[in-house]
């Protein structure tokens, strides 16, 4: 024998045992659906957390049977997250904010046989339970059913279902590569389609989560994941916080500016998780507010591409730190995040801050390249730009129970994004593939117009899109959102794109919205905005 190490499969309830054994006092806080806020911690979650598994077991659930969540970021949901994986089922958490046709396909589709549930969602719910075909029980993530039982008459209630588990269960060990939790992605276009990981791709995501140059969480920290438990994953954070016992502070549904000041500013929250979206509300109602946000050290905005002026604003105006960070549903999620290398230290000021504001490099466990239409390797010079591929150990294989085998290049997965990638690995999204505008065979990048557009005081929202052109194509159009109180007109917003970006790229019109229509997680829908401005610039 030459001597060996020990091997154990990587599985998601050595995370949460990990938290009970050596965190069991760190708290979390949640906010009730209902009002108010409970204080647990990991010792007690953990303890839910084996009861639930137990109890499914006597639900005489199989192996991998998929329990399905439609809920709020709550610790019942937390529990849920490690009952259910932890005890060989499979978490599937679904996106509320789906149209109803598309939560009957991915319940069916998914072959859902238990469904927890807010209270919010029992009219929902209800207005679908007849079409969900494979669906045995639904629970009521309180402690009673109360009157949900007339809308909802086969409805359990949570602590009921907890309490027919035994609370010294042990979770069984099988092989790490097991699914553990299903996410759908909220596409624009067909039918969402599944990514199931596993056990193993769930807590190498952590470790890379977890990277001092990636999120970095600690036991020091106090982690508000405002990223919705049915985004992927929250972006992984509760099994990422576990593994290193940090305190959570799960939100509820109330994810409004004021709520959210509140919650940081109470909680001491030290590092918070959003889309860009989420932060424009935080920002101006922590100004309102008189907070400083001063026990807030950073925030991670992913989802869309963060604007440079909210780097800006988190940085001048509350000295936050922002962590601008890139992924996908089918990436666990996250591919790259913009952290420093050592060599930066030496930068000018203006020339650091220019470096944080792309989407950053990837951490241990992704690879990326960048490929022309025909699939031919493109230089990573930081200007060259092609569509992104990646690879890696928590990058989707195929889709679930997908019919066809041709979701790889060679062994890479085509993003649908296109980016160009510097020598360091610092990658920059320069569009999605579908919406970058060509313009007379040139591109021009949509994301570049936006994050300049929303840069404008009297702007408090903006989405560029090609618009249909007789001569070049397509053009760019502003499709822009006024400020409360602001009525800029359009002469004065093109004019401020002016020295900003080369003269030809700049849009040719603007036109006024009072919202910009956005899918389930908040990416602005521009398909719909090109449908509807479509003729702008051919009359
Ligand atoms: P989803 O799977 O719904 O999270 O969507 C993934 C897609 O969101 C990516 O392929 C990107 O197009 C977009 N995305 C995510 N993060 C960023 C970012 N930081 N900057 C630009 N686009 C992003």
């Amino acid at each position: 024998m030459l001597g060996q190490m020990m091997t154990a499969p990587l599985l998601i309830s050595a995370l949460i045992d990990h938290a009970a054994r050596y965190h069991g006092d760190t708290e979390i806080t949640s906010v009730n659906t209902g009002g108010g806020h409970e204080t647990t911690n990991w010792g007690t979650v953990a303890r839910n957390a084996k009861q639930l598994a137990s109890a499914l077991q006597g639900l005489g659930l199989g192996p991998q049977t998929r329990c399905a969540t439609i809920a709020w970021n709550n610790r019942r949901h937390l529990e849920i997250y490690f009952g259910v994986s932890g005890g060989g089922f499979v978490c599937h958490t679904i996106n509320p904010r789906l149209f109803p046709d598309q939560l009957v396909y991915i319940i069916n589709h998914a072959e859902d046989e238990v469904l927890f549930i807010d209270s919010t969602f029992v009219p929902l719910v209800a207005s679908i339970r007849d079409q969900l075909t494979t669906l045995k029980h639904i629970v009521l993530l309180e402690d009673t059913v109360g009157a949900a039982a007339e809308t909802l008459p086969d409805l359990i209630a949570y602590d009921d279902l907890l309490a027919q588990g035994d609370a010294e269960y042990q979770y069984p060990q099988f092989d790490e590569l097991t699914a553990s939790s299903l996410c759908y992605t909220s596409g624009t276009t067909g039918n969402p389609k599944g990514v199931l990981f596993s056990h193993r791709s769930t807590v190498l995501h952590s470790f890379a989560c977890n990277l001092k140059d990636s999120l970095g969480f600690s036991a020091m920290d106090v982690v508000l994941p405002v990223v919705p438990m049915f985004h992927v994953n929250a972006w992984g954070t509760p099994y990422a916080c576990a593994m290193v016992g940090a305190r959570m502070v799960l939100p509820g549904p109330g994810l409004d500016g004021p709520s959210l000041v509140a919650l940081i500013d109470t909680h001491k929250v030290s590092i918070a998780l959003g889309v860009p979206t989420i932060w424009l509300g935080l920002l101006g109602e922590a100004e309102k507010a008189g907070s400083a946000l001063s026990s807030l050290q950073r925030t991670v905005v992913g989802g869309s591409a963060c604007p440079p002026s909210m780097i800006a604003a988190f940085r001048d105006t509350f000295g936050v730190e922002t962590i601008h960070a890139w992924g996908m549903t089918e990436m666990s999620p996250i591919g790259s995040v913009n952290q420093p290398l050592a060599k930066h230290l030496d930068l000018e000021t203006e020339a650091l801050h220019r470096l944080r504001e792309n989407q950053g490099r990837p951490p241990w466990g992704v690879e990326l390249a960048i490929v022309d239409e025909a699939g031919h390797p493109l230089p990573h010079d930081g200007k060259t730009q092609g569509e992104l591929l990646v690879r890696g150990h928590f990058i989707l294989d195929a889709y679930f129970r997908a019919t066809s085998s041709d979701t790889l290049q060679d062994g890479w997965f085509n993003t649908g994004d296109i980016a160009t990638l510097d020598p360091d690995g610092y990658l920059t999204i320069r569009d999605r593939s579908k919406d970058i505008i060509k313009s007379g065979g040139e591109w021009i990048s949509s994301v570049e117009l936006e994050n300049i557009a929303i840069a404008h005081p009297h702007l408090s929202d903006a989405a560029v899109i090609g618009a249909p052109h007789p001569k070049w194509d397509e053009r760019p159009v502003l499709v822009a959102v006024m400020a409360e109180g602001a009525a800029p007109d359009a002469e004065d917003l093109l004019a401020f794109f002016e020295g900003k970006i080369a003269k030809w790229q700049i849009p040719d019109k603007v036109v006024f919205t009072d919202a910009l229509p956005r899918n389930a997680t908040g990416k602005v829908l521009k398909r719909d905005l090109r449908d509807t401005f479509a003729k702008i610039l051919l009359t």
